[in-house]
């Protein structure tokens, strides 16, 4: 038995699904692929590999209803590969549960560090089931105290309110990771909020005014156009 990464790649293109199975043996995956929605199915039920990559446009199926099939049984991580660049594609993708998207032609070093993102969080979620957050994140010069409830820069406290500290805390929670706009509308406001991007958008404004060096070009939260937010990766 090997105690390697299991990463089943659905992609029916023979030459992109070859190239990224190589590309993740080389650095220590065990890979399986499949050519449509029905191989994919069957693979992931049968091996429960610990991350998929999915590939929307298959010959058969649409890759969204593997999301939807998948997620009924099984938190395994889903990073969507996609040349759909359409907004409202990625967003439904990630409302169906897909864990992060990649856009075709995409680099190896981003999709391995998106691999690595998704798996580090798998084991959070395992090892730190029951923990509350508290402790700290730290990402350059950028430090969220849990137990504070504050967030510093260089040191010094940048005077969030508690909305704009509650954005910020669940953004480095997910670190690595796209939110949409709409989960972190939920999170914050609830449920049934009404409230539109707007407000999430003048938090965020006032955020990057009290956190980025540069609000112009954001180092700790970045932007991704028309999906949602992503936190620079932690460090320890
Ligand atoms: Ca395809």
């Amino acid at each position: 038995m090997s105690n390697k990464y299991l990463i089943v790649i659905v992609e029916d293109e023979y030459n992109i699904s070859s190239f990224v199975s190589a590309v993740l043996q080389a650095n220590g995956f065990d890979t399986m692929v499949a050519h449509n929605g029905a191989e994919a199915i069957i693979l992931i039920t049968s091996h429960c590999p610990d991350l998929v990559l999915l590939d929307l446009g298959l010959p058969d199926m649409d890759g969204q209803g593997i999301i939807e099939n998948v997620r009924g049984w099984s938190n395994v991580p889903i990073i969507v590969v996609s040349a759909r660049t359409r907004e409202r594609d990625k967003v439904k993708a990630l409302e169906s549960g897909a864990d992060d998207y990649i856009t075709k032609p995409f680099g190896t070093s981003e999709l391995l560090a998106r691999i690595r993102t998704a798996l580090r969080h798998v084991q959070l979620r395992e090892g730190e089931q029951a923990q509350r957050q508290t402790g700290v994140f730290h990402t350059g010069d950028l430090e969220v105290d849990y137990d504070k409830r504050r967030v510093y820069v260089n040191g010094e406290d940048a005077h969030l309110t508690q909305n704009e500290y509650k954005i910020v805390a669940l953004l480095s929670k997910y670190s690595g990771r796209v939110l949409t706009y709409d989960s972190i509308i939920k999170h914050i406001w609830g449920p049934n909020a009404k409230q539109g991007n707007q407000i999430l958008r003048v938090n965020m404004a006032n955020i990057r005014r009290k956190i980025e060096p540069s609000t112009a070009e954001p180092r700790y939260i970045m932007t991704e156009m028309g999906v949602g937010y992503r936190m620079a990766e932690g460090e320890d």
